[in-house]
């Protein structure tokens, strides 16, 4: 698009007082005019309204991603034109990039750096899928004779996703841009805390030419539409991504209608630290693996295991960069750690802090409720590292979601295989080893879908994403994630020259 094009869109703002839901490719009130307020956890002041879908709005959603998809003309759109649309929502989304980044600052009290990755994240998202749908495609196969088989990848139909507050449009772009590049219809309902980024993302897509009804994006309760969006015999898949006991309660009520489900749930990611690891390195690592995003991640690396001949170098310095970490206004280029998304987060924070001293554990650094200079009412707490703890304590075996990390030492490779497996989850791990050999063998044998080696990070679009164990199924980023919202179909035809007459009558 020219400057001048672009200049001649009328789009409202992205920072509005008043957010509506978005079906069938318009912005409408709830039916019933109720609205939620929405926060800045930063400051703990309200910063916009939204209108809080019902049951009837939910319906309606349902109902125009359903005629969309049955009637309309999405899933007959060629791949590379479908692609075209996908790259023209990155592009839209790069050319408004300031404000995505400021919207979802205001709505989550995150660091800039951090809501900058994740914006650029989910751009690329869309480009990823905008390649990769072009060459997702049937195979042929080996049949005997006079038969020919092929498949054919067909869109799912209508899925509903239901994602969570931590990273509001980066969840938002990892579950609707394989969604519509595969061909099906979406109803995406945002966490109740941070819808404002993901229903701005609603109506890009239809600014980019998503047709109406493919894209329809309704906050509102969980328990109430969320429950409804997953129970509804028109809705062919749920992909959720959340905490574990919400996701098993999903499971469940989808199987009454035999619904396609995919689940991202939580985590507690182990780190382990060799005696031959880049102890600098691995210090710096280990730290954005646990305070990112203010330790409000699922892939958040919660357990740091250290081998017992580098303990103390690395524990030593871990704390020292530990108390250096800036903590204040989220738009300070100069701050590494925002807020906490809300008063109950921060109760359960401080909840299972105090779980591990009434445990025995010791507190190393943090441990506390901060209250930065002229963010007095918003929600924060201290990086903190806890020490002397077992492996039946809560705080090693619970998510906490929180910029806390527990530390204990291991003796040889096999131990730190053990401990590393000891959980219920299984969504990612790092290893720091300058032993190629070494990271390969740990690797190969820690129970995660995701491992890192020499590094924190865990999500890179074309890379799968997704856990083992209780941290779900199903993997998102990647090219299987359009193999998740497609049915395979098989089609066998017989050209032989006598007729088929098995039974000979
Ligand atoms: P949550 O309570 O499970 O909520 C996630 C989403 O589900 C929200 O949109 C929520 O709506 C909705 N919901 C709540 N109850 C529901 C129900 N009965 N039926 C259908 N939907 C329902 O999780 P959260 O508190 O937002 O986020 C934190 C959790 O998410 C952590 O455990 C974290 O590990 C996990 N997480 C996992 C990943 C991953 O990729 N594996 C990524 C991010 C977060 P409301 O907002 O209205 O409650
Ligand atoms: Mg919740």
């Amino acid at each position: 698009m020219t400057k001048t094009q672009e200049q001649t869109i009328e789009r409202e703002p992205m920072n509005r007082d008043f957010y509506k839901l978005f079906i069938n490719g318009e912005q409408v009130e709830s039916d019933n005019g109720e609205r939620t307020k929405i926060y800045n956890p930063a400051t703990g002041k309200v910063i916009a309204e939204v209108a809080k879908a019902s049951k009837k709005d939910a319906e309606k959603a349902i109902q125009a991603a359903r005629n969309a998809f049955d009637h309309g003309k999405w899933k007959l759109t060629p791949p590379g034109r479908r692609a075209r649309v996908l790259n023209k929502i990155a592009e839209i989304m790069g050319s408004r990039f300031k404000e995505l980044v400021e919207l979802e600052i205001l709505n989550t009290g995150k660091s800039l750096a951090a809501a900058k990755g994740q914006i650029a994240q989910a751009i690329e998202d869309f480009e990823f899928y905008a390649g990769a749908i072009v060459g997702h495609g049937g195979t042929v196969n080996n049949v005997p004779g006079q038969f020919h088989n092929y498949t054919e990848k067909e869109p799912v139909g209508v899925c509903a996703q239901i994602i969570p507050w931590n990273y509001p449009l980066m969840m938002a772009a990892w579950k609707i841009a394989p969604a519509i590049a595969a061909g099906c219809s979406v109803v995406l309902k945002p966490a109740s805390l941070t819808p404002l980024t993901a229903i701005v993302l609603g109506e890009i897509c239809h600014e980019a030419g998503v047709p109406e009804g493919v894209v329809n994006v309704i906050p509102g309760s969980g328990s109430e539409i969320g429950n409804y969006l997953v129970e509804h015999e028109l809705v062919n898949k749920v992909a959720f991504t959340g905490s574990t006991p919400i996701g098993k309660d999903i499971m469940g009520k989808a199987s009454a209608t035999l619904k396609r489900v995919t689940l991202e749930l939580g985590g507690k990611s182990p780190n382990l630290v060799f005696e031959d690891a880049d102890i600098d390195a691995a210090v710096d690592g280990s730290l954005y693996g646990i305070y990112n995003n203010t330790g409000q991640s699922c892939d958040a690396r919660s357990r740091l295991y250290i081998h017992e001949d580098v303990y103390d170098e690395f524990i030593e310095k871990f704390i020292a960069k530990t108390e250096k970490i800036q903590i204040g206004d989220p738009f300070d280029k100069g701050t590494h750690m925002g807020a906490i998304i809300d008063q109950t987060q921060l109760d359960t924070i401080k909840g299972y802090v105090q779980f591990a001293i009434d445990e025995g554990a010791e507190i190393l650094t943090g441990g506390k409720v901060l209250k930065p200079e002229g963010f007095e009412d918003g929600f924060w707490y201290a990086p903190t590292v806890i020490g002397n703890v077992t492996q039946e304590m809560k705080v090693v075996q619970e998510e906490i979601f929180g910029p806390v990390v527990v530390v204990s030492k291991f003796k040889n490779e096999k131990e730190a295989i053990a401990l590393a497996n000891d959980s219920e989850y299984g969504l990612a791990s790092s290893i720091w080893s300058t032993n190629g050999a070494r990271a390969t063998r740990v690797a190969n044998q820690i129970q995660a879908g995701i491992v890192m080696i020499n590094c924190p990070f865990s999500a890179f679009p074309g890379t799968p994403f997704g856990g083992y164990k209780q941290s779900g199924f199903g993997r998102e980023l990647s090219k299987e994630t359009l193999d998740l919202y497609s049915e395979t179909k098989s089609i066998m035809s017989y050209f032989g020259s006598r007729p088929i007459n098995p039974f000979g009558i």
